[in-house]
């Protein structure tokens, strides 16, 4: 059996961090993917409890002051974080454990365990990373040019992590995922 263990992925909004995970989790079902909770409001098609658990802000607070989350933080004037205890549950029950988190809560896991393997995923360029942003369609030119304004800031951090894919070929980069990972391909 391989060692379960924890790999976050972080990198820019709109680099294809949702894509890479949907692909991974088709081909490796056992891949276990941790459920945030979020105070943002639902985009069209997101379902309460599969992208996220939609909270309001007291009960976000609670869960934050309570240490119920591993990591939070707070972005585009909502609040994100994991939920420790399934993530604990599913690492002790012996499954591959996955975050797609930001640069701020994947600095936070690192401390709060040392043993989790960081990968940043990065685009092909900063001109790919502004068309897929764009391509997406789901946010107005001016969530856009924040979400580019920050991921210039968290492409400067890639340093930080263990590894480094580039998402230029959707499919190869989830080969390399799942490499790191030690899934096994039977
Ligand atoms: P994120 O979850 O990191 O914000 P998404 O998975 O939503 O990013 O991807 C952003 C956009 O880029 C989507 O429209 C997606 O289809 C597209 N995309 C993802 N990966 C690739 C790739 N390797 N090549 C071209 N487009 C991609
Ligand atoms: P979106 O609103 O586009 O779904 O996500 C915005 C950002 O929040 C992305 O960079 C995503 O990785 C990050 N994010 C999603 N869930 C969490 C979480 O639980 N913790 C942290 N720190 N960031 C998160």
């Amino acid at each position: 059996m391989t060692q379960a263990r924890l790999t976050v992925l972080s990198g820019p909004s709109g680099v294809g961090k949702g894509s890479l995970v949907r692909v991974v989790r088709e081909q490796h079902p056992q891949v276990w993917l941790s459920v945030s909770v979020t105070t943002r409001a639902p985009r069209p098609g997101e379902t309460d409890g599969v992208e996220y658990r939609f909270v309001d802000q007291a009960e976000f607070d609670r869960m934050a002051a309570a240490g119920e989350l591993l990591e939070h933080d707070a972005h585009m004037g909502a609040s994100y974080g994991t939920p420790r205890g399934p993530v604990e549950e599913q690492l002790a029950a012996g499954n591959p454990v996955l975050l797609e988190i930001d640069l701020m809560g994947a600095r936070q896991v690192r401390a709060a365990m040392p043993d989790a393997q960081l990968v940043f995923l990065a685009p092909p360029s900063f001109d790919e990373l502004a068309r897929r942003l764009v391509g997406r369609g789901t946010e107005d030119p001016a969530k856009v040019r924040v979400r580019l304004d920050r991921a210039r800031i968290e492409m400067a951090a890639e340093d930080e992590f263990d590894v480094v894919v580039v998402n230029d070929d959707l499919e190869a980069a989830a080969a390399r995922l799942v490499a790191l990972m030690e899934l096994s391909t039977d």
